[in-house]
């Protein structure tokens, strides 16, 4: 019933429609707790990838579930246009606390999207109208990926995701991805990088990266060292380095924030995911001192750009206590204990004929299975063995990886390293 009501009206996101209506037997999920999924029939799945990288502190957290609703019951939702509200206000001086230093200021919005939209934005009309105006191109990644929206899809790196929208794209300077090559390869990647950039220091108005990890590229990895390498680039040439923190913010990579690993403080940040644990769409974009002073002064000046919900009460209100779980439960420390436990199963697949490269950071792990030809669907193969042992694994083409949620209990953790360890064999040896 669900499913026949779901076919006949419901387009679903990154998803060829024809193929699903004829062939795809949906998982119809009834319910959630803490690492796992529940269908209809009450039978339980691993959540590999905490629902597309969201729910950081496993579904239906209590204390978050609680701070909701008590926050419903209160104030839903005012517009932050002449308001203001506690959680709003409060959740800022929190973020700002624990945020990069220097991040003094935050914009509300959304989702990853807009959180990114907001910091193209903030970084152009900074130039326009603070004596830079030809500051007006933006450096971007081979693979990048920072969301749907237009000036968002610009910055994508992704053929696939870009290729029919180019006539309203703007132009950015492309440049390769330091994840793309093994290990070692970066500095290769960062050359090209400082070229483009000094071949016109005074006409870039930012560079955008997705830190340590370009996860819808396929979870690729680069050395913290290239991170470093082009904040003092940046530097250099006195323009904005925009970390976009979608993914990688507040714990995905072992640090707090992947830019920690680098020792960097960038100039724009962009959360949304983690930040409200999957019960909300929400997000902030964090900038410093000297961004929001180029936007003071007369009316002209102001940054004229707000959605519906920017600063939402309720987002408000479960990132702060999201901040207060990540604090009490020390959710780094459990990084810290769990991640090596991934990276070990991850590189012992290695070996397997069939996989042709391996890598992990924090709590993420990814494996490429090789080959093209009868491989070409892998990924989806061991979707499908994964979902028959009971785990959710959506693969990225080929690349099947985990990215759980960072408090998954250590026997869940082994469960599900165990599945994709027996599901990846069972496809490579072609026993799926
Ligand atoms: C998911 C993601 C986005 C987009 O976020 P949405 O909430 O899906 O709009 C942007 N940047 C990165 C790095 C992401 O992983």
């Amino acid at each position: 019933m669900i499913v026949a009501l779901d076919k006949r009206h419901v387009w679903h996101p990154y998803t060829a429609m024809d193929e699903y209506l004829s062939s795809t037997d949906p998982l119809v999920v009834a319910s959630v707790e803490g690492p796992y999924l529940y269908d209809l029939d009450g039978r339980r799945y691993l959540d590999g990838n905490g629902s597309w990288w969201v729910s950081t502190l496993g579904h239906r957290h209590p204390r978050l579930v609680r701070t909701l609703a008590e926050q419903a019951g209160r104030l839903p939702h005012v517009s932050l246009a002449g308001c203001t509200h506690e959680p709003a206000a409060a959740l800022a001086a929190e973020l700002t606390a624990v945020a990069p230093e220097g991040l003094t200021r935050v914009f509300y919005s959304d989702n990853g999207s807009t959180a990114v939209e907001v910091a193209l934005k903030l970084c152009g009309q900074y130039w326009a109208q603070n004596g830079q105006p030809r500051r007006t191109r933006f450096v971007a990644l081979s693979g990048a990926f920072h969301g749907e929206t237009l000036g968002a899809t610009s910055l994508g790196g992704m053929e696939a995701f870009r290729a029919v929208f180019g006539p309203w794209l703007f132009d950015v300077v492309r440049v390769p991805s330091p994840g793309e090559t093994d290990g070692g390869g970066w500095e290769r990647a960062f050359d090209t990088l400082a070229r483009a950039v000094r071949a016109a220091p005074d006409e870039i108005a930012g560079v955008v990266v997705e830190p340590v990890i370009q996860g819808a590229a396929g979870m690729l990895m680069h050395d913290p060292a290239y991170l470093r390498a082009l904040w003092e680039l940046t530097r250099e040439v006195d323009t904005f380095l925009v970390a976009d923190e979608v993914f990688t913010g507040l714990g995905r990579t072992g640090a707090r924030w992947a830019c920690d690993l680098a020792g960097i403080a960038p100039d724009v940040m962009c959360l949304a995911k983690a930040l409200s644990g999957g019960l909300m769409p929400f997000a902030a974009t964090l900038a410093t001192e000297r961004i929001f002073d180029g936007f003071r002064g007369d009316r002209s000046r102001a940054f004229y750009y707000g959605h519906s919900y920017c600063g939402n009460p309720l987002g408000c209100a479960v990132a702060r206590e999201v901040l207060a779980v990540y604090r009490d439960e020390d959710v780094e420390a459990q990084v810290a204990r769990k991640a090596p436990r991934i990276r070990a199963r991850f590189e012992a697949l290695a070996a397997l004929t069939g996989v042709s490269r391996t890598r992990a950071v924090g709590m993420v792990g990814a494996l490429d299975l090789g080959g093209g030809g009868y491989l070409a669907r892998a990924g989806w193969q061991v979707y499908e063995a994964a979902r028959a042992r009971g785990a959710y694994l959506r693969p990225l083409g080929d690349t099947v990886y985990i990215a759980p949620a960072l408090n998954i209990p250590d026997a869940a953790l082994t469960e599900l390293l165990d599945i994709v360890e027996d599901s990846v064999r069972a496809v490579v040896t072609g026993r799926g």
